[in-house]
């Protein structure tokens, strides 16, 4: 299966820079053999649109309200993404889950909404540095984990990709090493097996950039990254994109 690299913009970009992203993209299109995706904040959604059709990549959103519609200002709904072409969403971004205080449930309901709108919900799990250092890393993943099995079919789950985001190594500098990632992938693969799930790609977010990701991905169940800072970076990106097919 191709590597999935997912670009995360959070609040960050512009259209100028959007056009230069696709740009170096398709300036190595024929050395990316990994499947690209953007993550985007919504004001980009409509020149995603016009800029990504028939290019091979996709494009989605950061996050969506729960429901279709209804009196929630400022929020978006996973029937507008659709509806706008996005074909993704990210859900429970650790960001998400500590600025708007998301929590397990609503992250469940979040993806259920997804689901029900044909887009593919790109789940983000991860602990904090404290859970590392006292031993609970595990717990602090099943406990994300077993929220989301909760309301979703065993044979459903296929339609998810998870993300294990430790946030430890968002935006530091400070990735896990692949053998660390590597582990808790193993662990979450293993657990939806167990409960007879149809196992989801599972992605490894933090830190990674076009240094780092051939290793991660060298990973047995590592199937996939999530960038941040490093894919404000349109060239950087591109590197990144055609290292993480070289595996
Ligand atoms: C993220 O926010 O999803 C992320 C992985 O950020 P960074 O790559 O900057 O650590």
């Amino acid at each position: 299966m191709r590597p999935l690299v997912v670009a995360n913009w959070k609040m960050n970009g512009s259209e100028p820079m959007l056009r230069s992203l696709v740009q170096a993209l398709g300036e190595r299109q024929n050395e990316i053999a990994a499947e690209v995706v953007l993550a985007l904040p919504a004001p980009f959604f409509s020149l995603a649109r016009a800029l990504l059709h028939s290019s091979g990549i996709t494009w989605g959103g950061q996050n969506i309200h729960s429901l279709k519609e209804g009196a929630f200002t400022g929020e978006i709904s996973g029937k507008m993404l659709t509806e706008m072409g996005g074909r993704w969403s990210l859900i429970g971004h650790s960001e998400r889950r500590a600025f708007a205080a998301e929590t397990d449930e609503l992250v469940a309901d979040k993806v259920l909404a997804c689901l029900d709108m044909g887009l593919t919900p790109i789940v983000c799990l991860g602990e904090h540095l404290e859970d590392r250092e006292q031993g609970k890393t595990i717990q602090v993943i099943d406990r994300q984990l077993q929220a989301v099995m909760s309301v979703v079919r065993p044979e459903e789950m296929k339609n998810l990709v998870f993300a294990y985001e430790p946030i430890w190594a968002i935006g530091t500098g400070q990735e896990a090493t692949p053998e660390m990632a590597q582990a808790v992938h193993h662990h979450l693969k293993d657990k939806m097996a167990t409960k007879g799930s149809n196992c989801p790609s599972i992605l490894y977010g933090g830190s990674v950039k076009a240094e780092n990701v051939s290793g991660l991905l060298a990973m047995p169940d590592i199937d996939g990254v999530l960038v941040g800072g490093a894919s404000l970076d349109p060239e950087g990106f591109a590197a990144l994109c055609v290292n993480a097919g070289q595996g």
